[in-house]
């Protein structure tokens, strides 16, 4: 099974005022494979916010090596963050008064689609996400629900292999959480191999097929549902 994705990561921080350090993130290291979901679960302050950023390019670990699609993330950062889909849930990061479809090629612009791709990237996008039926109507009249698939249609404009979803059914309504649910499975079908963060357990259940468990900065057990159930 093809690895997308392998880490090895260490981030360090300074603490207080005499500049002593701590391992926030103390050499966890995990491999991320075509059609894999994975979640990271662990007390606040274990070091899943610290490894995210680590891993999406936010933060750069002070040693380590992260790998994505074969790609050194610190010697070629912007190739290699262009390999991964970064969705943020919530209602910002558009342009409400622009429609979908227009929102979407600007993103796409951005990352650096070839212009004669950028029209069917979008709306191919769209179509994932169910969105194409609404594709002109301006953002600022989206449901919740629809902004957070339109979140996820912008993370897909590129067809990165890679997704990392951060919290993407927070503040939704049950049936936009069922929908969202059941867009991931899809997606996970199609060969993407998905990051999963969530304070929502049953999505984690439902959906990650390995979870890692954090305490302290390092990984502590690495399983299925049942085994981290039979571990806990
Ligand atoms: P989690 O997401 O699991 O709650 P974090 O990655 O946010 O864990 O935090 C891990 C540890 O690193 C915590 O002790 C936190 O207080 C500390 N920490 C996080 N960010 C910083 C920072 N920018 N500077 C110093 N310490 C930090
Ligand atoms: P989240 O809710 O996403 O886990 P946090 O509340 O842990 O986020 O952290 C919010 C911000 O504060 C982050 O940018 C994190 O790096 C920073 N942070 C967390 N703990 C510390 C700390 N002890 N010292 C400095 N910055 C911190």
């Amino acid at each position: 099974n093809k690895i997308l994705m392998r880490t090895e990561s260490i981030k360090r921080y300074f603490k207080g005022k005499n500049k002593t350090t701590f391992k926030a993130v103390d050499g966890i290291s995990f491999t991320l494979h075509k059609g894999e979901v994975i979640s990271f679960v662990g007390p606040n302050g274990a070091g899943k916010t610290t490894l995210i950023r680590s891993i999406s390019g936010y933060l750069v670990p002070t040693s380590g090596k992260i790998e994505i699609m074969g790609l050194n993330l610190a010697k070629k950062p912007r190739e290699a963050r262009q390999k991964m889909g970064v969705v943020f849930g919530g209602d910002r990061g558009f342009y409400n008064s622009a429609s979908a479809y227009d929102n979407l090629a600007f993103f796409a612009r951005l990352l650096n689609v070839k212009e004669k791709d950028v029209k069917n990237n979008v709306l191919n996008a769209l179509e994932i996400v169910n969105l194409l039926n609404v594709k002109d109507k301006y953002v600022g009249s989206f449901s919740k629900g629809m902004m957070q698939r339109l979140h996820i249609a912008r993370g897909l404009v590129n067809k990165p292999e890679i997704l990392m979803l951060d919290e993407p059914t927070a503040g939704l309504d049950v049936e936009s959480v069922y929908t969202v649910r059941a867009l991931i499975k899809n997606l996970k079908e199609a060969g993407h191999g998905i990051i999963l963060t969530s304070h929502d357990m049953a999505d984690i259940e439902t959906l990650a097929d390995t979870i890692h468990l954090i305490g302290g900065g390092k990984l502590v057990f690495s399983g299925n549902t049942d085994q981290i159930k039979e571990f806990a």
